[in-house]
């Protein structure tokens, strides 16, 4: 798969989890007495988890996404007017592409205070307009402009339908999240529930599903919080210790560390050496038959499982060779002061970006019995240094 489309991955477990609560619910038998009656407070009480695990991790946006599938439920229960349920079916894909956009802030900050108040406004003119000008609110959702052919809906949800799902879908390709792919799915599920209305036991069933998939992803997100590292993306020392403990006997531990580092943080400084940082661990998070971690610094670790010393070279050589051979484009320091000086450099020697490369230096060991194979990956590591760098030594 490409990489830009991999993202769509995340949709793969939700939808199949999903795809089967929804063909297997018809034969699904009653739960006993008292479960059947707590069903339908479980959405709720799984919302009460998210809204704490959202506040604990930072995540004001998964209690927002939360709030609105809740508003979902509440509004397919029996008193309320199915006006609200049109209403729903034109403001929830809106006000969920509205939280793909916005940037987290929390649960408790001012922006995120703002960001419930707008949900409660709506809320408080909707109830208002089907209280006051039903007819006219009707008429609204119900507009159709003469032009157009017969709709399988109306066109004003349509309309919203297709824009709030292009807006979800362009995030989620661009940022390449997992929180995305739940929101897409969630408007889906969301719209879908009350498109074609489903008996109020399985509504409440397949709304707590949507909820513990959320619930999941927050952990999902708290686990990468404390096992992968920030700038890179690689799984960090932590991941790593955990990994050692679980190797077999016969294993290789790899030690990369970039060379003469320290000279081009002061050559090129240090943003760039970051910029660097993420394409010598992209090269490595795609080692053959290894696993690469972010060891501390600009040192890194790979850990090949099950494998001899002899199968590791070539995966290290290769990958020794990918990273001399990267180049990191750095855009020219002469930059025009605006848009027509610009254009008129373009193109000419003054407008050249220049690129920078590095080499790194890799010590291997194999695991021997009353060895710290770690200690004998550094020393391999400080031979390769001692060499001339850019080198691959046991
Ligand atoms: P050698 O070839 O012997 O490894 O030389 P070196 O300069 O790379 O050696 P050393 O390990 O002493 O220097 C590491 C440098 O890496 C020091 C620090 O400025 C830089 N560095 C460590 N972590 C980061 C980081 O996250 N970002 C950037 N930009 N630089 C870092
Ligand atoms: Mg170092
Ligand atoms: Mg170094």
């Amino acid at each position: 798969m490409p990489e830009r489309l991999q993202p769509l991955q995340y949709l793969l477990l939700p939808l199949i989890i999903l795809g089967g609560v929804y063909v297997y619910l018809p034969q699904l038998p009653p739960f006993s007495s008292p479960w059947e009656e707590l069903l339908p407070s479980v959405p709720y009480l799984l919302g009460g988890l998210i809204a704490l695990l959202g506040w604990h991790f930072n995540s004001g946006r998964s209690l927002l996404a939360c709030i609105l599938i809740l508003l979902t439920n509440l509004s397919l229960r029996q008193p309320f007017e199915p006006l609200y349920q049109q209403t729903l079916l034109v403001l929830l894909p809106l006000n969920m592409a509205q939280i793909a956009w916005y940037r987290e802030r929390g649960v408790l900050s001012p922006t995120a205070l703002v960001r419930l108040a707008w949900i409660a406004a709506q809320i408080a003119a909707v109830t208002a307009a089907i209280h006051y000008h039903p007819e006219q609110l009707l008429q609204g959702l119900n507009f159709h402009p003469q032009q157009l052919p017969e709709l399988p809906l109306p066109f004003v949800v349509l309309s919203t339908l297709a824009i709030a799902g292009l807006a979800v879908l362009a995030r989620l390709l661009s940022q390449q999240d997992r929180f995305d792919a739940y929101l897409l799915i969630s408007v889906v599920v969301s719209c879908g529930l009350i498109l074609l209305p489903i008996p109020q036991r399985d509504l409440s069933l397949v709304i707590s599903v949507l909820l513990a998939l959320w619930l999941f992803s927050l952990f999902r997100h708290s686990h990468s919080l404390a096992y992968l590292d920030d700038l890179t993306g690689l799984p960090g020392r932590r991941a790593l210790n955990e990994h050692l403990t679980r190797l077999g006997k016969q294993h290789c531990l790899a030690m990369l560390d970039v060379d003469h580092f320290k000279k081009f943080n002061d050559k090129h400084g240090h943003d760039v050496g970051d910029q660097v940082l993420k394409l010598v661990a992209s090269k490595i998070a795609k080692v053959r038959q290894g696993k690469g971690y972010r060891y501390g610094g600009e040192e890194f670790c790979v850990v090949f499982a099950g494998r001899k010393l002899e199968q590791t070279l070539e995966p290290l050589e290769e990958l020794r060779q990918a990273i001399e051979d990267a180049r990191l484009q750095l855009r020219s320091a002469k930059r025009p002061q605006s848009n027509d000086q610009g254009k008129k450099q373009r193109g000419t020697a003054g407008a050249k970006s220049s690129s920078v490369s590095v080499t790194i230096s890799i010590g291997i060991a194999e695991h021997q019995p009353k060895q710290n194979t770690l200690k004998a990956a550094d020393k391999a590591l400080y031979k390769a240094k001692a060499a001339g760098r850019n080198r691959v030594c046991h």
